[in-house]
């Protein structure tokens, strides 16, 4: 040890008669003591939570120790490091043999101390959740319950849990300053000249600067908290501006070929216009009871189900105020808000409503005027 030891229980010399051969050489005394006695040394012992863990040979020493260990768990030299345990050094009297070198203990620091409990299985348990709360892992459990069935687990039954805990937390606080993006938003402008899922921009847009200080909390190098203590805005973000076609249609008063796709092929049987006396708001498409009914463009269902006269009847929004119209179905298969494709499906051919026969009634609605169907198809 290098320094002096004293022993734990008082020695008293006597004076007594003895035979010649029970007398002792000293070295035989020196192993007899070895043997017998406890030595006692001064020493610093360091307090963690009130219980003494470590003895060092002085008070220099187990400074040392302690500074080693905050080394060991830092992660910045420049900055103050702390123990989130209240950690004590004291200078006693202790068995020499407990003395120990800052390596052996810093060797121990780094295994961690054990650390365990019970708990009473409570109803709705299952291991896995037991081991989720409590922060353990499953196979640890079952290695700390031999002869224990984890699939059955009954209300009351005791089970042991232990956990490797550090001895020492070292706790270092240090403020960090990044810069970081901002997003840019978006202004969408819509242009009727310009065809739909054309995009142009207009403005191209800029991500922001910001300067963000965090206060960083780190324990044994583990970083467990960041909070933002400070945010400067370096520079704004700019906005994009994109400019997005709406045009669903050529411009097709009359004059232009458009581009509805036909909902089913059939002869005309009636036409848009004045008959009988009375206006016919569409086509009157002859298919057999049951054929598909497919979307004359891509759209928004805006209606499914039944319209008074028109029977079963689906009506899709293309956009820019064209509204598509398929009555007398005899079955639908979309829903109202649900994005369909040109060609899709939408429905059948039927007689619902006002109809005499199965055939598809077509309408082409323009800002919710009916139009000719054939200046669109
Ligand atoms: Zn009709």
């Amino acid at each position: 040890l290098g320094q002096p030891v004293r022993p734990g229980e008082e020695i008293v010399y006597r004076r007594v008669r003895v035979f010649q051969g029970k007398i002792l050489t000293p070295e035989e005394l020196k192993r007899c003591l070895e043997d017998r006695l406890c030595l006692y040394t001064r020493a610093a012992a360091v307090r963690v939570e009130g219980r003494e863990r470590f003895f060092f040979k002085d008070t220099r020493t187990a400074q040392a120790f302690l500074r080693s260990v905050q080394q060991m768990y830092a992660v910045k030299w420049d900055q103050p490091v702390s123990f989130r345990e209240q950690v004590q050094v004291v200078v006693r009297d202790v068995p020499a043999d407990r003395v120990t070198s800052v390596e052996d203990a810093l060797a121990a620091v780094r295994r961690g101390i054990e650390e365990k409990w019970r708990y009473t299985v409570k109803d709705g348990d299952t291991l896995w959740n037991i081991a989720a709360a409590q922060g353990l892992a499953l196979e640890d459990i079952i290695a700390a319950n031999p002869g224990m069935n984890p699939d059955r687990l009954s209300i009351g039954q005791v089970i042991r849990l232990r956990r490797e805990k550090p001895l020492l937390t070292v706790i270092q606080q240090y403020e960090v300053t990044k810069v970081e993006p901002i997003p840019f938003s978006r202004e969408i402008q819509y242009d009727r000249r310009m065809h739909r899922g054309q995009v142009r921009i207009v403005k191209r847009g800029q991500p922001g600067k910001k300067e963000i200080t965090y206060r960083v909390t780190v324990e044994n190098g583990v970083e467990v908290n960041r909070e933002v203590i400070a945010t400067r805005e370096l520079s704004p973000p700019v906005k994009q501006v994109e400019r997005r076609g709406s045009r669903y249609l050529l411009a097709s008063r009359g004059e232009g070929r458009a581009n509805l796709g036909w909902p089913v092929s059939g002869p005309i049987l009636s036409g848009y216009g004045m008959r009988w006396g009375r206006m016919h708001t569409g086509l009157d498409i002859g298919a057999g009871y049951g054929a598909a009914v497919s979307a004359a463009g891509s759209g928004t269902v805006i209606r499914a189900g039944w319209y008074g006269g028109y029977g079963r009847t689906v009506d899709i929004d293309h956009g820019d105020g064209v509204v598509t119209r398929y009555a007398h179905l005899s079955g639908i298969n979309v829903g109202v808000g649900e994005a369909v494709g040109r060609g899709q499906v939408v429905g059948q051919v039927g007689s619902s409503g006002n109809a005499s026969g199965a055939h598809l009634h077509f309408e082409v609605l323009i800002n919710g005027v009916p139009r000719n169907p054939l200046n669109y198809l």
